[in-house]
């Protein structure tokens, strides 16, 4: 008979890579593979460590700004979206650039100019100082993007003209917290433009309500991702608003740090849009070594979004 203790895993679904950090990353893949090495990526492609490592080994240098690019090499701009000023100051040099923005988020881009053209003010709910908010801030001259944290900086808002206003929303947010947040904007500003559908686009979405379908069932949660990673943190913070009494972020097995899981029968998994599934493979591996470990099936939707690459970089 086994000496381990009995654990029941929940692994939530969907989970994991989205067609967004996908795409990213087939980007810098074929760049490499078009282009040569090495190949610079301004800004890490997506959030997570394992990802960008394995690219540096194929040829890929990250790096903080333009002018650590030299220019004669091409550089591709992460999944997060960048301000205007960097393709711009790109094309100045002349140098060779990729734009691997998730469609997503170059859509939420589109609306925030389309409102200004209209006159506009734009309300953005998102976090201050993530790249996705510092790529949307900057597709409208400084100043003419209101960046709303939360339900008190919403409360508190003064704008130019309140007949004048529109939002848009980061696409990793909570979906329950940004409800709130649009609700409080749209009982002060009853003319306040927005989307037809929320911006928080479909991958976060599901993959909060896949840990919504577990929580309550679990007695501890697991979100494989990373710290900077917003859509990761969210999860996190899912899992505790569904009564889950233990909910953390490893970035993989080495961080389980197993003592916060004593008493546990029942462990959800889950993982963000930037985390691939071989680090889930990766937790779930060290637990069998700890635990007798039961896989219990969990059915959630099926995701079927995929992205074209960028003209030039397609499949042979
Ligand atoms: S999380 Fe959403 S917006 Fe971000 S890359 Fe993935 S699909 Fe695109």
């Amino acid at each position: 008979m086994s000496s381990k203790k009995p654990l029941r895993i929940l692994l939530a679904s969907p989970r994991g890579f989205c067609a967004g950090v996908d795409r990213a990353i087939q980007i810098v893949e074929r760049a490499i593979e078009r282009y040569g090495r090495p190949v610079y990526v301004r800004h890490e492609i997506v959030h997570n460590r394992h990802v960008v490592e394995n690219l540096e080994a194929k040829g890929a240098i990250f790096v903080d700004e333009l002018d650590e690019v030299p220019d004669d090499r091409p550089v591709v701009f992460s999944a997060h979206g960048v301000p205007k000023a960097v393709p711009a100051e790109a094309a100045r040099r002349k140098l060779l650039y990729v734009d691997a923005t998730c469609p997503l988020v170059s859509k939420v881009h589109r609306e925030a100019e389309r409102h200004h053209a209209s006159g506009r003010t734009v309300v953005l709910i998102g976090h201050a100082g993530h790249p996705e908010v510092i790529g949307t801030m900057g597709q409208l001259p400084p100043g003419k993007v209101l960046l709303v944290e939360d339900v008190a900086q919403a409360e508190a808002l003064e704008v130019p003209d309140p007949a004048n206003l529109a939002y848009a929303t980061q696409t990793t947010l909570s979906v329950d917290d940004t409800i709130g947040i649009v609700t409080a904007l749209r009982r002060r500003f009853p003319a306040i433009h927005g989307p037809k559908t929320e911006d928080i686009c479909y991958a976060t979405t599901n993959r909060q309500a896949a840990v919504r379908a577990i929580a309550p069932k679990c007695d501890a949660l697991v979100v494989v991702g990373a710290p900077n990673s917003s859509n990761s943190m969210r999860l996190v913070e899912v899992a505790a608003s569904c009564g889950c009494r233990k909910s953390r972020l490893v970035q993989r097995a080495a961080d389980m740090g197993w003592r916060w899981l004593d008493g546990s029968r029942r462990l959800g998994i889950t993982a963000g849009a930037s985390a691939p599934e071989l680090l889930v493979r990766e937790v779930v591996d060290a637990l069998r070594k700890r635990f007798d470990v039961t896989e219990e099936p969990v059915d959630g939707v099926e995701e079927r979004m995929t992205f074209k690459l960028p003209a030039g970089l397609e499949a042979a």
